[in-house]
Order: C-alpha cells, then structure tokens, then sequence
C-alpha cells in the first residue's frame, strides 16, 4: 500500500466555504487530523471531514503543540491536514512548521489557496493592473508587533504609486494614513477597505487615504480587514493591448499585420 501518511499544508481560502479548491476539499475529506486557524477559517469547511477525523483548533495552540500533533499523528500512520487562511504563503507561519518537520524526517506538500487579498479585489470588482495606471500590486503590512524590515517600511513602498494591498493593519488606520502620504499618495487618493471578504458579513469601504481611520470607526472595522490604495480603485485605464484589434499577439494577427 502507498504510504500516504503526511502533513498537507491546505489554503482555506478568504472565508466562502466553496472558494477552498478541490484538491483542497478532497484533501479535508481524506484527513485523519485537521489543524485548522480558527481564527479565520470558516468552520463550514470542516463538515468535509469525515467522522473519525479529530480536529484541533490552532488559535489556542503554541507551534510546539501543534507539531507535537502532526508527530503524533505520523507514528499513527494518519494524514493530517494544516488549514490555514487564505494561501498559507502570505502571513502563515509555515515556514517555522515545515523547518521542523524536514528535521524530524516528517513528509508534506502544500495546496495553495484563494488569498484573502484576492477574495477582496473581487469584492470591489477591482484590477490592480492597470495599463497606463499601474503595473505593480504591492503586498504589505504595517510595522506593528511583528516588525518589517526598515527598507519595506510602509512609507518606502508607498514611493512607487504602486497599487497597495495592505494586510494585518486594521488597528493602525493612522498610522497607514501617514506612511502613505510620506509616498506617493496623499489625503485625497483613492482608498478602500474590505471587511470579511467573501463571508456574508463582508463590507466593502470606499474612502480616501485620509478617510482611512474614519471610515473603519464609523463601520466599526476593527480587524479581519484590508486596506487598499491606489489610482486602480476608481481611475479609467487605457485599453489593453491584448485585447486591441490593432496588435498582434502569439494567438490572434492584429488588422493591418495580416502579413506580419
Ligand atoms: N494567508 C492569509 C493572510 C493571513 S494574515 C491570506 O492569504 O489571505 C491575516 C490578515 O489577512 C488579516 O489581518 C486581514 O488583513 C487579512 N484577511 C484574512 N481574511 C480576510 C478576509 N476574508 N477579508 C479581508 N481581509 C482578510
């Protein structure tokens, strides 16, 4: 018989439960343990496991009890599932669990899975990539508990007017408000907010880099947000040239080129 005992570091997704991907979802039906970031991921997913599973909640737990399961559950000969908001890539902790399971010799793999920050551009029917606009989707955090290194301070990135996702900074609106106007923003630039993307409770912001703090306190936006700005909220773009009849491309001959 194959050995399938290991760990499976899954992307849950922002919050729906149908936005997990299907390798996911079979990957939760065929768990003998889920750890899952009870945090943020919505329980729902977890009707997919099947009865005998046991499943543990990792918003209580320390890294040490969480590896203590999965090394528990592998001398068992099961497979555990480590469930982790959004894709486990962006602000996961998982490089610290994978560190420790290569050393204890343990296998894993991961499915990546539908950021949040993802979850919110279509919440705002947004494109962060705009031609003439912008190019470049920055994602960031402010410096708050977890400090950033000095040369990705908010304000540093902000130099560029690039398109700004700005995650983990529900608390810190001032703060965001400053660093971007340090940048290349100011008061009145375009901005939003996404609360809960893809739950039922989502609430999506329109503001201004300077409304930032205002328009969260007024909405009672405290955490389980992100912060957006940048000309891509609400500017036209010039057409793409992908799509312009005029330019050729490796599937299409652009009128005027035929012989090109
Ligand atoms: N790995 C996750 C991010 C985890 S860090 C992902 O890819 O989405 C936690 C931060 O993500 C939160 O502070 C918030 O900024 C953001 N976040 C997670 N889920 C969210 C959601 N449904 N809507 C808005 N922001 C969310």
């Amino acid at each position: 018989m194959a050995e399938n005992r290991m760990v499976h570091f899954v992307g849950a997704g922002p919050g729906a439960e149908d936005l997990i991907t299907l390798r996911g979802a079979k990957l939760l039906e065929e768990a003998d343990c889920i750890i899952y970031a009870g945090s943020l991921v919505n329980p729902k997913l977890l009707l997919r496991a099947k009865e005998s599973c046991v499943i543990y909640n990792s918003a209580t737990m320390t890294l040490e009890e969480v590896l203590d399961v999965m090394v528990e559950q592998y001398a068992l000969g099961h497979r555990t599932v480590r469930l982790h908001t959004g894709d486990p890539s962006m602000y996961g902790a998982i490089r610290e669990q994978m560190d420790a399971l290569e050393e204890k010799g343990i296998p894993y793999d991961v499915t990546p899975g539908v950021s949040s920050v993802f979850g919110a551009a279509a919440a705002l029917n947004a494109e962060f990539t705009l031609p003439g606009v912008s190019q470049t989707l920055i994602l960031t955090r402010m410096a708050g508990r977890t400090p950033v290194p000095e040369a990705e301070a908010l304000e540093k990135l902000a130099a560029s007017g690039a398109s700004m996702a700005i995650f983990l900074s529900a608390g810190l609106l001032k703060e965001v408000e400053e660093a971007l106007c340090k940048g290349a923003f100011t008061k009145d630039s375009p901005a939003a907010i996404v609360y809960k993307a893809t739950w039922p409770e989502e609430k999506t912001l329109y503001c201004t880099v300077g409304t930032l703090a205002m328009a969260a306190e007024r909405e009672g936006v405290k955490s389980t947000a992100l912060i957006f700005a940048g000309d891509f909220l609400t500017a036209t773009p010039e057409r793409s040239k992908l799509y312009d009849p005029e330019f050729t491309t490796g599937f299409r001959t652009g009128k005027g080129n035929e012989n090109a």
